[in-house]
């Protein structure tokens, strides 16, 4: 008998081969966790420690648990109790619950970048596709301080990126804002052509 499988992100989707964990529409969220997850076990970021930090609380958490049953808790081991639930509570400590998180992120953002609220996109072009994004540079990429950009967004917020990819990002943020304008009637599209025409021209001798 083949038994049945479902996706483990949104534990609804069937899998259909036997060597897939996750279904189509949530792969991407896993390749982004994935990413991240990467960049934390090479330790590009010095402080991103969050993995070990979580693995530690557990067992900690375990430990103090027992005693905690026993009512023979002391005031420091309460106190560090309490921290231990919390970074296990706040943390993520798998790339599942990353992807689970980020898709969550997506949906909620209602697919639009935090910052310049340009509609992001899954398997799109690059750089306008979503990134995970840390709010805090300096910070962790934990539950509290991840938000999704654009890709591009968050190239350009930690370097420069190249000329090309910035201007496909201009040009997509233009025609949305000029689509919206033809569809509810404030252009025509001759209107647009001679705004367009006009707009750049000023710019050039
Ligand atoms: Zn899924």
């Amino acid at each position: 008998m083949i038994s049945e499988r479902t996706c483990e992100i949104c534990n609804c989707k069937k899998i259909k081969r036997s060597n897939q964990k996750r279904c189509k529409d949530c792969l991407p969220f896993y390749n982004a966790a994935n990413r991240a997850f990467t960049r934390c076990e090479l330790k590009e970021y010095e402080d991103w420690k969050i993995k070990s930090q979580i693995i530690k609380a557990q067992k900690k958490e375990k430990k103090l648990s027992v005693i905690e049953k026993k009512g023979l808790l002391n005031k420091k081991q309460k106190e560090e109790l309490k921290i231990c639930r919390k970074r296990i509570r706040m943390g993520f400590l798998t790339r599942r619950d990353m992807a689970l998180h980020i898709k969550y992120l997506y949906y909620r953002q209602e697919r639009r970048c935090i910052y310049t609220k340009v509609e992001m996109q899954i398997a799109g072009f690059k750089g306008l596709n979503f990134s995970v994004e840390r709010i805090e540079v300096k910070g962790r990429y934990d539950i509290n301080n991840v938000s999704l950009c654009l890709d591009i967004v968050n190239k350009m917020k930690n370097k420069l990126t190249n000329e090309k990819e910035f201007f496909e990002m201009c040009m997509y943020v233009i025609t949305n804002y000029i689509k919206k304008k033809v569809e509810d009637g404030t252009y025509t599209k001759n209107d647009i052509r001679s705004y367009l025409v006009s707009s750049i021209l000023k710019h050039i001798n």
